[in-house]
């Protein structure tokens, strides 16, 4: 028997195994993820097994022995090197970035650590003895020993700041025998909070129903996969709640997947109430210190919970048995830098190693996990009533064409403008989305037609107003200039701004309703360290009426008090150029649907567009995933994208124009002298990028097409090893590739 290893998994240049042959006495304690004593050269180190085989691809006179299992290698550390060999497989990129972000933290992590004092005399009498002898002469020395008598172990910086002991004598009672200092490491808890309320939920029957459901599978142990499709406000997060309980209980651990910006306070605090201590979050705003400390906690068994986005899931708990993962049609579910690992395949692997569940939830599941279900792989719950009493709001759709032959020029369609006053009176909230941040889309010469555009990407400038002066500004790199007042072209100085973002909408709210108060949340106005919450939270205590903003301000807040919902350009979104737009856009316009009337009174939506026709936007108005799904599935069958088949994108950048062409063509050729095997492939391209031009780098694509995503993972280990070591790699060395499976964005 042979194995494969990877060697030392900090040296970069190694990314490739090394084989290695399995001493019969060894064998049984051999598997995918030990940790292995070997030589390398001259040299002896670790390595990670990998896979094992029976007929090694060298000379076995070439083959060296494995000379001992490392005796510190852990259970959970085999599963995430097996997890990280999963990545680097499915989705591409080198094995150390797989391992990297399976093991995201690096070693030199300072730890917080915490001295303190324990007494050594255990004697009685002795210690008595001693005591009489440090009252008559050294009185520092009997309050130490006094405290530690009646107290127990006392921490350093207490004895010293508060009994007053002088850590000179501190260290001569050391000396003496009497006491010794320990240091255990203090694991740092980044969850600061009062609440301490109690919890009382009962699952009413809907939700029990599925609770009931899954249970049933959990306890079966083996792998499952769930989807509760439920709508906003119908409980799901209780049904989870109550699936981690039953969890916890059998002394095993569960994961809850949120994505970072519905991550609020309110919903920590839900866990929190419920499991106490033994909950711990991550999230960006955490420094690499307190971030490790959170999986030191998991792997010691401190905390059974954790939340999180995405980075959360690589918690090494060592009895994972449940993995969570709300909102999961969100976007932010895909990493966009190598590897282009999608978080719920992953996840799926993760309990399909240890016999787990994962369940995922949404109101407007994405077509993919809904098509999953369709196709038996996973099972599907629904939950069609809000769990507090409150009525769905009422949508209507507005056409801007018609606004227009009507001669209304503005931004607000009649219908919009009356609610909006409608609810400025009664006092109630008004929240106004629209997919693009800064004053205006771009600005053009009247004149000549000139468009400025940035000189790092293939983009237009944004207008930007600003009290400092206003800006041009690449929303893809931060580059930024001054406003011109002349055209830098023909000098004419009508230059005409078209498109309308937040701050039009936000200065046009203030001309038309003076008495209105208005917020607006954006990435501009969220940049700092609480961002969301600076503008969330005067918004939910009322001291506005109007929120304004991007698609940030659709998830998963909770604003009772808000009774209108306007979408202002509905359109924005069905023109990105990839074929899950229409997915985006009805997935936006039902959350920000799902905003209004979240409390008893009735809420009103109203989209306003100028393609009232088009099925996302028509069926997002009556609120109806299933319709949705039935077009959108026969659109993808029809046209041959996922979910129906797997599809792979190859990114080529380089910051040579000539040199990322002819890489293109290269791979071109290349690939499809390897389909001639495989030839169930369909290869389209090398074509630009929809943004040709991104922060100086050059940017090509080619597309693969496949109905077995093994065909597509062949083809991306081929390319790989060429990439690595083949002629490519000396032509190119300046040329980078990457792959992204099934993606999410276009690129
Ligand atoms: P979802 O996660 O589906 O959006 P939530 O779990 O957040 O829904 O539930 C919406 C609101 O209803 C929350 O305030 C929650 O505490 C409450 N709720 C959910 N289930 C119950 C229940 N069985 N009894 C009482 N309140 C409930
Ligand atoms: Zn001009
Ligand atoms: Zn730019």
């Amino acid at each position: 028997m042979y194995a494969d290893i990877i060697v030392d998994i900090s040296r970069e240049k190694l990314d490739k195994t090394f084989e290695y042959n399995i001493p019969k006495e060894l064998e049984k304690n051999i598997h995918p993820g030990v940790r292995v004593d070997i030589t390398f050269g001259a040299r002896k180190l670790t390595g990670y097994v990998i896979s094992i085989k029976d007929n090694p691809s060298i000379e076995t006179s070439k083959i060296k022995d494995i000379l001992g299992i490392c005796p510190a290698s852990v259970s959970t550390d085999s599963e995430m090197i097996e997890l990280a060999y999963f990545i680097h497989e499915e989705f591409g990129g080198s094995i150390n970035a797989a391992l990297k972000t399976v093991i995201p933290v690096s070693k030199s992590v300072k730890h917080v650590e915490r001295k303190s004092i324990v007494l050594n005399i255990k004697n009685d009498e002795a210690l008595d003895e001693l005591l009489l002898k440090y009252k008559k002469r050294a009185k520092a020395k009997f309050r130490l020993l006094e405290a530690l008598v009646t107290d127990g172990d006392l921490s350093y910086e207490e004895v010293t700041k508060k009994l007053c002991v002088a850590s000179a004598t501190i260290k001569a009672m050391e000396i003496e025998g009497v006491i010794s200092l320990v240091s255990d490491t203090v694991y740092r808890n980044p969850i600061k909070d009062t609440d301490r309320g109690e919890y009382n939920i009962t699952l009413n029957d809907a939700q029990n129903k599925v609770y009931e459901d899954i249970l049933g599978h959990m306890k079966k142990n083996e792998y499952s996969q769930h989807l509760i499709y439920g709508i906003t406000g119908s409980g799901k997060t209780e049904v989870y709640i109550k699936l981690i309980d039953e969890v916890i209980k059998e002394g095993k651990q569960a994961i809850v997947l949120i994505p970072e910006i519905a991550l609020t306070f309110q919903t920590v605090m839900r866990f929190r109430r419920k499991f106490k201590d033994r909950v711990s979050i991550i999230n960006s705003r955490l420094s690499a210190g307190e971030r490790y400390d959170q999986f030191e906690r998991a792997k010691k068994g401190d905390i059974d919970i954790m939340i999180g986005p995405r980075s959360a899931l690589f918690t090494p708990f060592k009895n994972l048995s449940l993995i969570i993962i709300d909102e999961e049609h969100e976007n932010s579910y895909k990493s966009e830098t190598v590897p282009k690992y999608s978080t719920k395949e992953v996840a799926a692997f993760r309990m399909k190693q240890r016999n787990g569940t994962l369940v995922l939830g949404s109101a407007t599941p994405s077509v993919d996990s809904f098509y999953n279900c369709v196709q038996n792989k996973c099972y599907l719950h629904k939950l069609f009533k809000r769990a507090k009493e409150s009525v769905l709001p009422k949508v209507s759709v507005v056409d801007m064409r018609k606004e227009l032959e009507n001669g209304n020029k503005s931004m607000f369609s009649d219908e919009l403008d009356r609610l909006i006053k409608d609810r400025l009176e009664k006092h109630e909230q008004i929240m106004l989305f629209l997919n693009r941040r800064g004053y205006a889309g771009f600005i053009s010469c009247r004149k000549c037609g000139h468009v400025p555009k940035c000189p790092h990407c293939d983009v237009s400038l944004s207008f930007h107003k600003s009290p400092n002066g206003n800006i041009l500004n690449c929303h893809y790199c931060g580059y930024s200039i001054p406003e011109y007042r002349l055209c830098p072209k023909c000098g004419s100085k009508y230059i005409g701004i078209f498109g309308t973002g937040t701050q039009k909408v936000e200065e046009e709210l203030h001309k038309r309703y003076p008495s209105a108060r208005v917020l607006r949340m954006d990435a501009d106005t969220t940049s700092g360290k609480n961002g969301h919450e600076e503008v969330l939270v005067p918004f939910a205590n009322h001291e506005a009426d109007i929120l304004v903003g991007t698609q940030m301000i659709v998830k998963g807040h909770d604003f009772p008090l808000v009774t209108l919902v306007g979408v202002i350009a509905a359109d924005t979104s069905l023109y990105a150029s990839d074929y899950r737009a229409a997915e985006r856009t009805f997935e936006l316009l039902t959350q920000a649907a799902g905003r209004a009337g979240r409390g008893e009174v009735l809420g009103n939506v109203v989209i306003q567009t100028y393609t009232p026709d088009n099925y996302s936007i028509e069926s997002a108005a009556r609120q109806d995933y299933e319709g949705f799904y039935n077009t959108e599935i026969n659109y993808r069958n029809l046209m041959r994208y996922p979910p129906v088949v797997h599809m792979v994108v190859l990114l080529i950048t380089s910051t040579d124009e000539k040199k990322v062409a002819d890489a293109a063509d290269y791979i071109k050729e290349k690939t499809y002298a390897l389909n001639s095997y495989t030839k169930d492939i369909k290869i389209i391209g090398p074509a630009n990028a929809s943004i040709f031009k991104l922060n100086d780098m050059y940017r090509k694509v080619i597309y693969m097409k496949a109905q077995d995503k093994e065909d597509l993972v062949k083809i991306k280990n081929e390319l790989e090893t060429e990439f690595l070591s083949g002629r490519f790699c000396e032509i190119y060395k300046s040329v980078n590739v990457s792959f992204d499976f099934d993606p999410y964005n276009g690129v």
